[in-house]
């Protein structure tokens, strides 16, 4: 339960996901951002409005699916890191989904870490696709990890074992 171990519920995810016939059509955002904060930058970055306008900073944000490309520019805009981009629609096998990640060092493209799931638990082997790591995203960088289609939504942080 969020409040005591900051994990969600199935529930709390479910009220947040896009529809199986969205994911079909591509790369798309999730706000996993679960508890009334007054916190709202991510309204502010997403230049399509796929992110609805808040009338009070204390909501929770709502994404319109259908506008959201699943660029990623509102991921790194996050103080919570509570954004994340799924696209079912990688390959027949794999997704990606990509992280938003303020650890160092970051992992290389091809490397093979392991996925871990929102509590902090081992999924199994990830491939680094791209690390985006620009200026304007000021240290959190993106992680665009290959996951198995089964693994794409419990997929949501990573450990890297290898150390350069
Ligand atoms: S991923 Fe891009 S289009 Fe989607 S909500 Fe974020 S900024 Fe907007
Ligand atoms: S920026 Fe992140 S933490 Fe703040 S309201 Fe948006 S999703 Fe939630």
């Amino acid at each position: 339960m969020l409040p005591l171990n900051g994990i969600p519920t199935p529930e709390d995810i479910a009220a947040v996901m896009p529809t199986e016939e969205r994911l079909s059509k591509g790369p798309v955002a999730i706000t996993e951002c679960f508890q009334n904060i007054p916190c709202d930058p991510c309204y502010h970055s997403c230049k399509r409005g796929a992110i609805k306008a808040f009338t009070d900073i204390n909501e929770r944000p709502q994404i319109d699916f259908d506008k959201c490309n699943g660029c990623g520019s509102c991921m790194s805009r996050c103080p919570g890191l509570a954004i994340f981009v799924v696209d079912a629609t990688y390959s027949d096998s794999e997704a990606l989904v990509k992280i938003p990640y303020e650890f160092l060092p970051l992992p290389r493209v091809n490397q093979i870490v392991t996925a871990v799931n929102r509590a902090g638990e081992e999924l199994g082997n990830a491939k680094v696709v791209k690390v985006q790591n620009t200026k304007a995203q000021d240290k959190t960088a993106l992680v665009w990890l290959a996951v198995p289609k089964n693994l794409m939504m419990e997929s949501r942080h990573f450990l890297v074992k290898e150390v350069r």
